[in-house]
């Protein structure tokens, strides 16, 4: 068997990653959202063990000494990390993980696991951006001010991804990443047992 796909999506807070993270689970066979650990407080309707596992600050630096993490970051001002045993072993059995992570992260993966499928989610203006988040409701004001400060820094960062998918409108998006993933999967380089195996016959 194939291992599962790699897929890292990235891109500015209010762009539209988790919205179409939801979406491709809902709508794709044989995929999922590793789930981060994160210093972050929970914000209303967040679930321990669905949006993410929220831990405090020591147990998370304990996770980093004990290597439980494939990357972790400072993400304006708190922890965030994928946990190893969310994705390593579903990569093996076949299954297709979405890490939904910030660019330090995506980065850092990107030089471990150099076969992993980079996107980057733009937004289709900063103006809509801001509305998006302040529609989002979830923020204060601070916390709005200093990820809106770090977008035109983000945009700088594309274009060491290896797809750009406008978010403008959902429905788009979503199909475009579709597409993009369908033919990933269908790389000659991914498909090695499989022409192995025709051979064989
Ligand atoms: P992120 O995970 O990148 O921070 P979200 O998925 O939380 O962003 O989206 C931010 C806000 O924008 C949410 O309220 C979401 O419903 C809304 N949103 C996402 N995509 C679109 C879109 N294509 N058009 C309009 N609103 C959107
Ligand atoms: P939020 O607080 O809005 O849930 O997430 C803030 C930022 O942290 C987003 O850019 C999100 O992609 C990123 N993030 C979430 N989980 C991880 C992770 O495990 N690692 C890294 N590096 N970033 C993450």
């Amino acid at each position: 068997m194939e291992s599962g796909l790699l897929i890292v999506i990235s891109g500015p807070s209010g762009s539209g990653k988790g919205t179409i993270c939801k979406k491709l689970i809902e709508e794709m066979d044989n995929i999922k959202v590793s789930i981060s650990a994160t210093t972050r407080k929970p914000r209303t309707g967040e679930l321990e063990g669905r949006n993410y596992f929220f831990l405090d600050e020591e147990s998370f630096l304990k996770k980093i000494k004990n290597n439980e993490f494939i990357e972790y970051a400072c993400v304006y001002g708190n922890y965030y990390g994928t946990l190893k045993n969310e994705v390593l072993k579903e990569l093996e059995n076949g299954k297709d993980i979405i890490l939904e992570i910030d660019i330090q992260g995506a980065l850092n993966v990107k030089n471990n696991y150099p076969n992993g499928v980079f996107i980057f989610i733009l937004p289709p203006s900063i103006e809509e951006l801001k509305n998006r988040i302040v529609g989002r409701g979830t923020d204060s004001k601070e916390v709005i001010l200093k990820r809106m400060q770090c977008v035109y820094d983000e945009l700088n960062y594309a274009f060491q991804y290896d797809y750009v998918v406008l978010n403008d409108e959902i429905e788009i998006a979503v199909n475009k990443i579709k597409n993009i993933i369908s033919a990933e999967k269908n790389k000659a380089m991914r498909n090695q047992k499989l022409i192995q195996k025709i051979q064989e016959v």
